[in-house]
Formats: structure tokens, C-alpha cells, sequence
């Protein structure tokens, strides 16, 4: 038996199943140069064949019963040692098979250029599907003849005349459909088509013009000296960098960033996927001009694993993209900026749960790197790491050139019927007349309704768990989805004994209505998930704002972010508190950093601004401290409540979530699996609460029945445990799909 030599190599291999555990396979003597760590591997696994990934030689394994490896797809690693040690930690914390971890680190692209066969040729860096061929129109020999091709046809021509060579892609940009006339142009050999290999540029459609570093003011100062020392000094450093917004914190990164780069040290930068805009990365551009990646989820697999294939090489020295960027193949990374790092998009909401923010920590801290988490309003377990001296903060208290921060009306609408109050009307007249433009907020996602009480203002929420009761009208219940308690609906108000509960107010689509009424003759434009779903919808309404083509805006948060509107005055805020009946123990978390935001849209450019915030209950701390522009006072509150509640930073947690077809095997299995956890509880001796089972608050979603578990334990290691247990006793087989959320930030 040749397998039985003793010298045989054995590679330890990670496969993307969800599989707790690594797998050996034999290495064939002619792969024997090839097998090795970094690469994808073809192995056969019980019937089928799969990609694996090699992780390195297998140590102190008996050569029995293995399988060998059928062909190594790879010619160069994929990834580097350091790259593994960190898909290794972020498996072990998310309890996540390792396998999963790399194929979600690695690009969708990648696995489409799989081929059998041939060895060495298809490796990831040196081939495959990635090179895109795109056809270029240039002038043909051709003379102008009688037999002309029609109006269209010739300013098509024109075109490609004046500009001597155009893509295709270019050409249906500015023609809409024009295959007809270009077949036409190519017969009459007034022009020539060639096929080409593109590479995507990123910034193709974008004029940039070069953009000199600022000179900084002071605060914007000592927030580079500090994050310059620790790149100076290759030091792993976290750093808090708060400042309002305007304040210049990505004039910060950018010149940081310049440091990194003089130093031979790379650039990480992470954004929430919808500040992914022409506008953020053109600053990037305009500063560093080339050598700039960008990741985004508008690229296609093809484009993405381009871009991915170019930062392997080392032909990107700066990285810009949403959370999985932190994923991107990037070696000798100097500095990892987080920007928004409150945003809850930085979480990954399915597979692997990761959360790309709580990452950059951990890579950061492997590349001893400098990490920046930058936010006009961080988040409040941000708040307290730097509190403990965890992060090190970093503050710009000021707007670059002392613009002021709008003036701030609370309006009181307990009680009110209208939609838009008396003094949100009127000083939205006096902008239109005065021809400034206006932003009109409502954040309302269209999901389930809660119930607050007409007298007092105040939402229903839950005694154990001090979060909203969601209105169930249906069953006539109030419950809470984190522990299953429940009251009649509509009852009575738990807070002053108020008969006359409401479900709470309009959508954007009414507020748009009533906003007509208003004012007839003024051009609105709304935004939300239902005006823009089309491909470019968004980018469209944006620019109506700033052509000047529209008066006002309407919308739910997606206005609320990334955006820069400088000729916008005014800010109307419409039910401030809709954000809060989330089920959800960051209700006011979100609702504080929300209406800043929004607060902060007025008077960004010459004009100073106003907000107009419409509240049931103005007293209400999330509200009253965005209004007043009292962050400190906001975060002070929100800790106690915090602390007082057991909810993070003061306790850990991880939810459970089990959704089948049938309603009953999900309750059945939800049962079986909370009393497992108790039983190792005990076992294990540790101090861990499970709350639940209860329904989660998307009840049903898409035909599945869902109920989730949530654990809270005052100590990681105590809930790690707990975990690791559970996931040794292995799965049951059953129709009930089961998924465990490590510091869970969505719980719908
Ligand atoms: P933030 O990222 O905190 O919102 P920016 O960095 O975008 O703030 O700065 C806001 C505006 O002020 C930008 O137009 C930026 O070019 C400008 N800016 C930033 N820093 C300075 C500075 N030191 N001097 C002059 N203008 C600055
Ligand atoms: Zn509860």
C-alpha cells in the first residue's frame, strides 16, 4: 500500500459544511508540492466532492482509513498565516464552523471558476472567470453613404467619432438600447467592434480633482499626534474618535491614513454599506488618487473577486468596504478605521453572524495595528470601554469653523390629531418661500405596531424585561418577545392608569400626502424602502436634492445618513419617538443616535439651521437629550438603565433562533432546547439567565414559525461555556432550524 509509507503527508482540511470539526486526508505524491496551506483543495467526502480548505500539515495522525485529496485548485495561497490565525479566533468566538468562516472570508466569486482537471493552471490569482470582457465601439473605415442608418444611429456615431473608442456599457448609458443601431454601424463599417478584457474601475464614472490635505484645527490635531505615536511605534492602540458631525473626523482618517501609507503600512477602512457613496470614496480618491479597493454589495461576484484579487496582490494599498471588508486579503495593515461604528449594519445578520466593528479590534490587535472607531454618537458599550480606559478617546467637541449646531424645537403632540404640527407647518412655508430646501424625518418601518398611551405619552412596555410590549391586534395581547409576557390589549396604561391606548401614527406615504396639502405647489420628493428598490432609485432621489430640483424630502432613515445636503435649512422630525417601540433594549439607544443624526442633516453648509422635533412625550431622555445636544447626559441615563436592566456592556449576550414550517415542532423544539440549556447550566455551574422561549417579533417569516431564546450571563467565559457545551451534545436531526447569535444586535 503506497498510502502506508511512512513518509505519506496527511493535510488537515476545513470544509464548508456545518461541521464541528476539521477533517485529514492524504496527499497524492504528485500533489505533494502543491498541497499546502492557503489553498483550496478538491476532496471526496462521503459521496460527493467538495472544496476544502488546507489549513497545513496534519500532525500525529495514523495513516488509516484516509481518503486522499483528488486535485489542489489553487496555484498561490489565498490566504496568509496571519489571515488563518484570525478566521481561527473569529470561529472559536462565534461558534461557527471554521470551514464557514473561510468561505465567508474568501469572495463568492472564487468557488464559480471551481474546474476539474487540469492542475495549476485555474488558481485563484492567476485566471478564471474574474477577467471580464466588455465590447469597445471604435470609428470604422467606412464613408458616410446614402444609405444612412437614421437619426439615432448617427449621433451614436458622432459619439464614437468624437471620443475614438466607447464601451458598450458606456454607450447604453447615454442611449438607453442602441444594439440595433450599433449592428447597423458595424455592417455599414462606419464602425468596428472590438472585444477587450476590463478590469472594473470603480471610479470610471467619477471626475475627481486632486484634494490637499487641511490644515487642521487644534482638537483635529491631537487626535492625529495620538493615532501618529501609535503608528510610529507599530503599537496595537483602539481609539474612540467622537466628534459631532461636520467636526472633520474623515479629514482625520484620511491624513492618519497618509501616515499608515509614508510608514510602508496599509489601510483599512470599514463604512456602513449605505455611506458606500460616489461622494465618501471620491474624497478617498481625490486625496490618494490610485491604489485604492473598494468592496461594496452592488458589485457583482465576478467584480468583487476583481477587486479582491487586486488587494491580494498587493495592488491596493487602502481598502474601503462594508463589513466584510474586514475579511479583504490585506497584509501589513498600519491603521483599521471603523467609520459609524454604531451602526448596526456592521453586524451580519445571517451564516456567520460576525460583527465586522467587534472584528476590527481583533485583527487590529493581531496586525498590531492602530484602530479607529469613529462616530458623532458611539455606542453606548463604547462609551463605557472608554470610560474604562479600553478604547482611548479621542474627542472633536466642534463643527469645523464653528458653524453652530442647529436650534432645536421640541413640539408636545399629546393630544394632537394632525400629522404635522402648527409650528412644523409654518416654518416649512417659510423655507420653501424663502427657496431653501427641507428635510421632513418619520422613521417608520413598517413593522409591528406597539401601543403608547394618549395621556401620558409613554409606550407599553415589558416589567422583566424593559423593552415594548408589541400590539398583537389579532390575538388582543400586548407581548414582550424577549420573555413571552403578556396582557389583554388594549388595557390600560401601566404608568398612569390612561384608558385610551393608541397604535401609534402615519407612514411617510401619508406624511408625503399631507405634506401636499400644505403646500401645493412645492416640489417633494420621498424616500424609503418602497421608492427605492429600483437599481439607482436612490442615487436619483439624492440628486434632486442636490440639483435643486426638489424642495423637500421626505423620508424614513435612510435620509437620516451619509449624506450631505448643504442647502438644507430646515429638519422636520415627525413622531420622534417611533423608533423607540422597537421591541428592542436599544430602542433608545437607536432612538438618541437617530434623531442626532437627523438633527445634525440642518445647516451644514453656510446657513444655520433648524429642527423641528414633533414628540408624544418631549420628556422622554432619548428625545429631550438628542434635542438639547446632551450626549453626555444621554449616555450618563442610558448606562444606568443598562446596568439596572442587565443589558451590555454590564452583561453578554447570545439569542437563540428556531424557525420551521410548523408551528408546533417549533414550540416543541424551542421547549426541548431552553430545558438543555438549564440542564447544562446546573452541570456546568454557572451563572447564566435564559429568557424565553418566546415568539420573536417577526412572528412568522416566509411560511417559518421563529421563537428565540435569549441568554444573558454577567461573564463571557461563563456563556462561552455554556455554548461550547451545548454544541457538543451535537444537532438533533429535525425539520427545526436552530442558529445561535453571539452578541445579537437585531433580535426581529
Ligand atoms: P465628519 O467626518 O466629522 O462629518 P468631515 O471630515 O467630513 O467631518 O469635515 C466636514 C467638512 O469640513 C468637510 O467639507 C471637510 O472638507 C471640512 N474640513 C475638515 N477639516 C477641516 C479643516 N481642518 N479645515 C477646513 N476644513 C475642514
Ligand atoms: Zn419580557
Amino acid at each position: 500500500m503506497p498510502h502506508a509509507i511512512k513518509s505519506a503527508k496527511i493535510v488537515e482540511i476545513a470544509i464548508p459544511l456545518y461541521l464541528d470539526r476539521t477533517f485529514h486526508y492524504l496527499v497524492p505524491e504528485e500533489l505533494l508540492e502543491r498541497a499546502i496551506s492557503g489553498r483550496r483543495a478538491l476532496v471526496p467526502f462521503g459521496t460527493r466532492r467538495l472544496t476544502g480548505y488546507i489549513l497545513g500539515d496534519a500532525v500525529g495522525t495514523a495513516v488509516t482509513n484516509l481518503k486522499e485529496i483528488i486535485e489542489v485548485l489553487d496555484s498561490e495561497p489565498l490566504w496568509t498565516a496571519g489571515e488563518l490565525e484570525f478566521f481561527r479566533w473569529t470561529a472559536t468566538y462565534y461558534q461557527h464552523p471554521l470551514g464557514e468562516v473561510v468561505r465567508t472570508a474568501l469572495p463568492a466569486g472564487i468557488n464559480i471558476q471551481t474546474r476539474k482537471g487540469t492542475a495549476g493552471e485555474q488558481g485563484a490569482l492567476t485566471g478564471g472567470k474574474s477577467a471580464r470582457r466588455e465590447k469597445f465601439y471604435l470609428p470604422g473605415p467606412g464613408l458616410d453613404s446614402p444609405r444612412l442608418p437614421g437619426a439615432k444611429a448617427m449621433e451614436i456615431l458622432a459619439v464614437i467619432r468624437e471620443s475614438g473608442e466607447i464601451s458598450g456599457a458606456e454607450l447604453r448609458k447615454r442611449f438607453g438600447v442602441c444594439s440595433p443601431q450599433l449592428k447597423r454601424l458595424t455592417e455599414l463599417g462606419l464602425s468596428t467592434a472590438e472585444e477587450r478584457e476590463v478590469y472594473r474601475d470603480p471610479f470610471k464614472d467619477h471626475i475627481v480633482t486632486r484634494d490637499e490635505p487641511r490644515l487642521l484645527h487644534t482638537h483635529q490635531k491631537n487626535a492625529l499626534d495620538a493615532i501618529s505615536r501609535c503608528l510610529d511605534q507599530q503599537q496595537f492602540v483602539p481609539f474612540l474618535l467622537y466628534g459631532v458631525t461636520g467636526s472633520g473626523k474623515t479629514e482625520v482618517y484620511l491624513q492618519a491614513i497618509f501616515h499608515s501609507l509614508e510608514l510602508g503600512k496599509n489601510a483599512l477602512v470599514l463604512v456602513p454599506e449605505i455611506a458606500l457613496t460616489p461622494q465618501l470614496t471620491g474624497r478617498f480618491q481625490a486625496r490618494f488618487g490610485g491604489g485604492i479597493a473598494i468592496l461594496h454589495s452592488g458589485l457583482s461576484d465576478g467584480e468583487r473577486y476583481d477587486e479582491w484579487r487586486r488587494i491580494r496582490r498587493g495592488l491596493a494599498r487602502i481598502v474601503i468596504g462594508a463589513r466584510s471588508a474586514i475579511f479583504a486579503p490585506l497584509e501589513n495593515i498600519g491603521i483599521i478605521i471603523v467609520d459609524e461604528e454604531h451602526e448596526s449594519s456592521f453586524k451580519q445578520s445571517d451564516g456567520l453572524r460576525y460583527n465586522a466593528r467587534d472584528l476590527a479590534l481583533v485583527r487590529g490587535r493581531m496586525e498590531r495595528a492602530a484602530v479607529v472607531l469613529g462616530s458623532a454618537t458611539p455606542l453606548v458599550t463604547s462609551i463605557h470601554a472608554a470610560d474604562l480606559g479600553r478604547l482611548t478617546l479621542l474627542e472633536l467637541p466642534e463643527r469645523v469653523e464653528g458653524r453652530p449646531m442647529p436650534l432645536v424645537d421640541l413640539v408636545p403632540m399629546k393630544g394632537s390629531k394632525e400629522t404635522i404640527s402648527a409650528a412644523l407647518s409654518a416654518s416649512l412655508a417659510e423655507t420653501y418661500d424663502q427657496g431653501r430646501q427641507a428635510l421632513v424625518f418619520l422613521n417608520r418601518r413598517g413593522f409591528a405596531t406597539f401601543l403608547v398611551c394618549s395621556d401620558c405619552g409613554k409606550p407599553l412596555t415589558c416589567p422583566n424585561c424593559s423593552v415594548t410590549l408589541t400590539y398583537h391586534r389579532q390575538r388582543g395581547q400586548s407581548l414582550c418577545h424577549y420573555c413571552d409576557y403578556a396582557v389583554p390589549a388594549p388595557g390600560t396604561c401601566p404608568s398612569c392608569g390612561g384608558t385610551t391606548l393608541n397604535e401609534l401614527g402615519a407612514g411617510t406615504e401619508k406624511l408625503e400626502h399631507d405634506l401636499k396639502e400644505l403646500l401645493p405647489s412645492a416640489r417633494i420628493v420621498r424616500m424609503d424602502s418602497d421608492t427605492t428598490s429600483g437599481k439607482g432609485s436612490h442615487g436619483r432621489l439624492l440628486s434632486r436634492m442636490s440639483d435643486g430640483s426638489a424642495d423637500i424630502l421626505v423620508g424614513t432613515q435612510m435620509i437620516a445618513k451619509g449624506h450631505d445636503f448643504p442647502e438644507v435649512t430646515l429638519v422636520g422630525v415627525v413622531n420622534a419617538e417611533a423608533s423607540l417601540g422597537m421591541p428592542d433594549f436599544r430602542a433608545a439607544e437607536r432612538t438618541f443616535q437617530l434623531l442626532s443624526q437627523v438633527i445634525g442633516r440642518a445647516g451644514r453648509g453656510e446657513s444655520p439651521g433648524r429642527v423641528i422635533v414633533q414628540a408624544l412625550d418631549p420628556e422622554q431622555y432619548a428625545i429631550r437629550s438628542a434635542a438639547e445636544h446632551d450626549a453626555a447626559g444621554f449616555y450618563r441615563q442610558e448606562l444606568e438603565f443598562r446596568r439596572e436592566a442587565g443589558y451590555p456592556p454590564f452583561t453578554y449576550l447570545a439569542a437563540f433562533a428556531l424557525s420551521g414550517l410548523s408551528e408546533q415542532t417549533v414550540s416543541e423544539q424551542a421547549d426541548t432546547t431552553a430545558r438543555k440549556l438549564a440542564r447544562l447550566k446546573s452541570e456546568l455551574k454557572i451563572r447564566v439567565e435564559i429568557l424565553g422561549p418566546a415568539p420573536s417579533p417577526i412572528y412568522r417569516l416566509k411560511n417559518r414559525f421563529r421563537r428565540q431564546i435569549l441568554l444573558k450571563a454577567a461573564n463571557r467565559g461563563d456563556l462561552h461555556r455554556l455554548l461550547t457545551s451545548w454544541r457538543q451534545q451535537g444537532t438533533v436531526v429535525s425539520t427545526v432550524r436552530i442558529s445561535v447569535d453571539i452578541d445579537p444586535v437585531d433580535m426581529m
